[in-house]
């Protein structure tokens, strides 16, 4: 595996717990960034994977924090910034689902997955915006979806946030940019996660049908974009939405 050099960097990483954040706690622990990761609900999940990156070239330390709650968010900025004095990365990646049909979705299903996917990361930007601008330097890299681009049945909400993620994207790319801080989106196909192992095995194969390489991401997929743009060689990239799907939304 290639890497990517982050020593010295300071670099947040949001639902770093399970799934995809954890490949990308991992990775960045790895490549040497002094990482802030947050969980919201499995303090046993994060102090197994604090230990078992013990010795690595990096470090991380988790924080509880529902990124749904814009006090918890602008607490857990103060304290990365008391801690480590800098934030060069901020990594948007918390994220769930409540998904069901329209007819069938209710007003809370609507605001929790908003809260949690769209407020969230305005929240966390919005708490680290100052300092990286006044560093003149950051990375700010949204997890998206392609179902932001193209729309899911049954999935109304979650899309909904995902679209209005690629414009949190774009419009803080334009905003920040004379401050050099730049800021992109991945958006994921189909990755194995807790997110998706509650499709069954006919699902699954189905989907695997419609993907042209044939075969679901890993979180690991996913992870080295994402250190990618937190790396020197993404300096010339921002406000763009990646796809890492296997080719799904060609
Ligand atoms: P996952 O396995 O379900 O993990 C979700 C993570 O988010 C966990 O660390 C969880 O913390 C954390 N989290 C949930 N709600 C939170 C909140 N209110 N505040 C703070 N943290 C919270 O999900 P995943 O599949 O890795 O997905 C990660 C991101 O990729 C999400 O934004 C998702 O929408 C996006 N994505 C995933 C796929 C896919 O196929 N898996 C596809 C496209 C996009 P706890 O462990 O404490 O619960």
């Amino acid at each position: 595996m290639s890497t990517f050099s982050h020593e010295g960097k300071v670099i947040i990483v949001t639902g770093g717990s399970r799934g995809i954040g954890e490949a990308v706690v991992r990775r960045l622990v790895r490549e040497g960034a002094t990482v802030h990761a947050t969980f919201v609900s499995n303090p046993d999940r994060a102090a197994s994977i604090t230990q078992s990156l013990a010795g690595e070239r990096g470090t991380v330390t988790y924080h509880q924090v529902d990124v749904s709650d814009e006090a918890q968010v602008n607490a857990f900025a103060d304290a990365v910034r008391t801690a480590s004095g800098r934030i060069d990365g901020l990594v948007n990646n918390a994220g769930i689902t409540r998904d069901g049909l329209i007819v069938r979705m209710s007003g809370q299903d609507w605001h929790d997955v908003i809260e949690t996917n769209l407020s969230g990361p305005f929240y966390t930007c919005k708490a680290v915006a100052r300092t990286m601008m006044g560093q003149r330097n950051g990375r700010i890299v949204n997890v998206g979806s392609i179902v932001g681009l193209g729309g899911n049945a049954g999935q109304a909400n979650y899309s909904a946030a995902k679209a209005g993620i690629v414009g949190l994207t774009r419009s803080l790319a334009r905003e920040l940019a004379s401050r050099n801080v730049l800021v992109n989106c991945v958006a994921p196909g189909y990755i194995e996660t807790d997110m998706t192992g509650k499709l069954n095995d006919e699902q699954r194969a189905a989907f695997v049908e419609s993907i042209p390489l044939r075969r679901v991401g890993a979180p690991d997929d996913i992870a080295a974009v994402v250190s990618f743009l937190l790396s020197d060689h993404a300096s010339y990239i921002t406000g763009q939405v990646i796809n890492v799907d296997g080719g799904l939304a060609m």
